[in-house]
């Protein structure tokens, strides 16, 4: 008789155990993937929080940054069917590779102005608007706007730009429509890590910033910088620099570079993506006097551009591996396992612009395609090691 009494008993405990802990391990997922001022929420949630044994949950997530979009002429005018611009098909070799960050940003180096403002290449560019929808489609998912071709069509070009890309939802930061809206960080949120991106160029190719609009575009200035950071870092779990810096054509960075970075570094910059000089320069980390370290790759090069040869029409992504650990002492993010990925830009006589894999360009016309893809990851890594 007693048996009969005891079975029931310990079944029901065992199963409010079970309903407890599935109920606290919800709790504690939904408390941390909800933690976002909502500045901006990103679409996919790829990966779900760990639980161990010593109460303490990981989240991870890789980001990924790629060169300047540069759109010349006979680009564009490879994108146009007679009737519109589709930009899709010249990144479609390049889609799945762009698919593996969580988060992608890309430096939009042509202004985006559309049609109704007149399309134009070098030296003052205004591309379509339809270039922004590729970018999408291919998984970019934030775009950084300051650089030296903010200017190239004014505060007009600008507004335009910035209405499509609200319009089509997709995030940008380095130009701005006014005081407040320079003010608004740009911060992602990805499996509940906070990540906020800022944007600064070095100058606008000699085209004054009108007067009482600094708005505009961010331009460097190190007080700026370092109020922003400072700014970010009270509101984010990672900040991430876009800067537009450097000289042209040169594949290893300049002292100036190097200052910058290391100063940016200091002032709570978690990572630094490069871009300007058309080519590729390399990796590096950087220890901060605090103890942390940053990433730097101090420039993506062309992504997808008409430039070539002397290295200008390889560019690639850049990712790496951003860890939060949660645990009830605290939180802490930790860097790791950067890895560059080399892309080509391919064309026959101006047409049929393709951005491709390095290692598969072989197959595209490029000659010894191989061991210039070695050639890449060596210079790219020659600081890592
Ligand atoms: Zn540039």
């Amino acid at each position: 008789m007693k048996k009969k009494v005891i079975m029931p008993s310990i079944l029901i405990i065992i199963v409010c155990i079970v309903l407890a802990s599935v109920i606290l391990i919800q709790q504690q997922q939904s408390a941390n993937n909800g933690k976002s001022d909502n500045v901006y929420s990103t679409k996919n949630h790829k990966q779900r929080p760990s639980l161990n044994v010593n109460r303490q949950m990981t989240e991870k997530i890789t980001i990924g940054a790629i060169g300047d979009i540069l759109i010349h002429d006979v680009v564009y005018q490879d994108a146009f069917n007679g009737t519109k611009y589709t930009f899709e098909p010249m990144l479609e070799n390049v889609k799945t590779l762009l698919e593996k960050p969580d988060l992608l940003t890309a430096n939009q180096e042509s202004m985006l102005g559309g049609l109704e403002l007149g399309l134009s290449g070098y030296p003052t560019f205004n591309s379509p608007h339809e270039v922004a929808d590729a970018l999408v489609h291919a998984g970019v998912d934030i775009v950084s706007t300051a650089n030296n071709h903010t200017l190239d069509k004014g505060e007009k070009g600008i507004k335009s730009e910035a209405s499509y890309l609200d319009h089509i939802g997709l995030p940008h930061v380095g130009s701005f429509l006014n005081g407040k809206d320079r003010q608004q960080l740009r911060i992602l949120n990805k499996n509940g890590i906070k990540i906020a991106f800022l944007s600064y160029t070095y100058g606008t190719n000699g085209i004054p910033v009108p007067n009482g609009k600094d708005f505009l575009v961010n331009l460097i200035d190190r007080e700026s910088m370092k109020d922003e950071i400072h700014r970010a870092k009270k509101e984010a779990d990672v900040v991430v620099m876009s800067i537009h810096w450097g000289i042209e054509y040169q594949r290893i960075p300049t002292t100036e570079q190097k200052d910058l970075a290391s100063f940016l570094a200091n002032e709570g910059a978690d990572i630094i993506f490069g871009s300007h000089p058309h080519v590729l320069q390399p990796m590096e980390w950087i220890n901060t006097a605090d103890g942390r370290k940053t990433f730097v790759i101090y420039s993506l090069g062309n992504f997808i551009s008409a430039q070539y040869n002397d290295y200008k029409d390889i560019g690639g992504m850049a990712t790496i591996d951003i860890t939060k650990h949660l645990s009830e002492k605290g939180n802490s993010i930790e860097f790791s396992n950067p890895v560059f990925y080399p892309t080509y830009v391919t064309n026959h006589k101006y047409h049929q612009f393709r951005v491709v894999p390095l290692e598969n360009a072989g197959a595209f016309g490029l000659k010894n395609a191989d061991a210039k893809y070695k050639e890449i990851q060596a210079h790219m890594t020659q600081w890592l090691r």
